[in-house]
């Protein structure tokens, strides 16, 4: 930092200058005013130790210049005591402060230090204002950056407020949904889409209402564009729902491979059925044909030609009902159903599968009667048959499975358990998907087409119930079924109807 003294006393400007340097500063004296101003016009100074009284211009004078050259200057005046009203009259120009002649080193330094520490503290605050100023213009161009972004997605994208109106609607968004109008902002979502789902599922996850942290709505337009809208919170510093961001994929053309896809499935397995069913029909007869002449070898070929035709055969059931059900075309015939009983069956049925594995399988009742059900009997004994084929399979020799049955008020819930080897939390989200098995030490000899959980998903669906389950790896698993009761097949009503 420099400072320049003009006094035209030579003990001033040379104690001045002793006690100056010492404190670290670069130090320009000048014994006239005009000299003064043309060390200023050469050097960059930022206090000036200005005497009022000298020959020539007087300190006032060069006050004014100084002013006029850089008001960012602290001017410290340096006066008699018969001159203090001057000194007061200089400060109310512009000068910084003034000290009284003669003056004591301690003196100075207080004065230097005091305009030192201005000077830091008018710096910190252009840094500071400089640095407000670039984030403010960063924040202006994050936020035209972020909106190009959003307003170029193919995806459409929504977002709302808390009370579910419309904060944001991007170009796709108003597209897909066939808005053609702008949607003024803060209208509510019901005012612009006619979709009561789709507005529901907005409005639940704008209040925070959502269940889950991301939910997603299928749904058809009016021009026949099939959508998925997913839909998360926004949230605030404290986690509080500040409104809903939603994100609109057309799946049009997904839907329709898909059902391409299945038509394909279902017609490849069709025609193979008929031809691999005689095969297996003549293998079995051949079979019986060695067994009498016992030819051990041949018989040992043909058996296991014979096991991988059931194998296929069952694929291609599987295959063929879960089509059927995916294409909406599976047969369901709502019938009042005593579920206990049939359970019982199912569970006497499997006995003898459960037997070969030494595995002991239990069926527990519930205490109460239990009221009637409707629902299909057909797609019952598919969806237990799997869950419990499921639990004897994955229950390595000598295990417990067991079917429990519970009364909750507008449902029932089955339980089918095992002790068996359990499902991995990263395997769990994808045993419902068409085909996938879980491939490890445990399961790699077990054989399976990995259809049979996708059909009693598919099953529940169309019945109006739901699946859970809980699993731990080497524990065991829990499936969960719950299958509603209407209003007519309450407890109360379930005595008369089962007479
Ligand atoms: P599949 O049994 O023909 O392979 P599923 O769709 O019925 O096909 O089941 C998918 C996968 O889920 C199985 O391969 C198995 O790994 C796992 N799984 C199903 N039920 C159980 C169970 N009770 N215990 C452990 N794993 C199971």
């Amino acid at each position: 930092m420099s400072i320049l003294v003009v006094d035209d006393e030579d003990s001033i400007r040379e104690g001045s200058e002793r006690i100056l340097t010492r404190m670290g500063f670069q130090v320009y004296k000048a014994s006239r005013g005009s000299e003064g101003l043309e060390i200023l016009g050469r050097h960059p100074v930022e206090i000036v130790l200005l005497d009022l009284k000298m020959p020539g211009m007087d300190g006032m004078e060069v006050l004014a210049h100084i002013q006029r050259l850089n008001s960012e200057i602290l001017v410290i005046i340096i006066t008699g005591y018969a001159t203090i009203e001057t000194a007061i009259e200089a400060m109310k120009r512009g000068a910084y402060d003034f000290i009284p002649k003669p003056f004591e080193p301690d003196q100075l330094r207080m004065v230097i230090n005091r305009a030192r520490e201005r000077i830091r503290l008018t710096e910190e605050t252009e840094m500071l204002a400089q640095e407000r100023q670039r984030n403010l213009a960063d924040l202006g161009t994050e936020k035209s950056r972020i909106r190009t972004i959003v307003e170029s997605l193919p995806n459409g994208i929504l977002v709302t407020n808390v009370q579910g109106q419309v904060a944001l609607m991007n170009p796709a968004f108003q597209w897909l949904m066939g808005i053609e109008e702008d949607t003024a902002t803060g209208e509510p979502i019901e005012s612009c889409i006619q979709d009561k789902g789709f507005c529901q599922l907005v409005k639940d996850i704008s209040a925070g209402n959502a269940q889950s942290l991301s939910a997603t709505y299928e749904f058809t337009t009016i021009g026949e564009k099939c959508l998925q809208a997913t839909g998360r919170p926004v949230l605030g510093d404290v986690g509080e729902c500040q409104g809903a961001v939603v994100n609109l994929v057309d799946i049009t053309a997904m839907k329709v491979l898909d059902r391409m896809k299945s038509e394909f499935v279902a017609k490849v397995s069709h025609e193979l059925r008929s031809p691999l069913s005689t095969i297996h029909e003549q293998l079995a007869l051949v079979l019986k044909d060695m067994v009498e002449k016992e030819s051990t070898r041949d018989q040992y070929l043909l058996s296991r030609a014979k096991e991988k035709t059931q194998g296929l055969i069952s694929l291609i059931g599987d295959l063929l009902d879960l089509s059927r059900i995916e294409a909406g075309n599976v047969c369901i015939d709502f019938k009042p159903i005593k579920l206990d009983e049939l359970l019982k069956n199912i569970v006497d049925f499997m006995e003898t599968r459960a037997n070969g594995k030494n595995q002991h399988l239990k069926l527990v009742l519930h205490d109460e009667p239990l009221p009637l059900i409707k629902a299909d009997p057909q797609a019952l004994e598919s969806v237990f048959g799997n869950l419990i084929a499921n639990a004897i399979n994955y229950t390595p020799e000598g295990g417990a499975i067991e079917v429990g049955i519970s009364l909750l008020p507008e449902k029932i819930q089955i339980d089918v358990s095992d002790n068996g080897f359990g499902i991995e939390a990263k395997d769990i989200d994808n045993i419902f998907k068409r085909f996938y098995r879980v491939k490890n030490e445990k399961t790699r000899f077990i054989t399976g087409t990995g259809l049979g959980l996708p059909i009693v998903k598919g099953l529940l669906d169309e019945l109006g119930g739901s699946i859970q389950i809980q699993s731990e790896p080497s524990q065991g698993s829990t499936f969960t079924v719950f299958l509603p009761i209407s209003a007519d097949n309450s407890p109360q009503n379930a005595a008369s109807q089962t007479e």
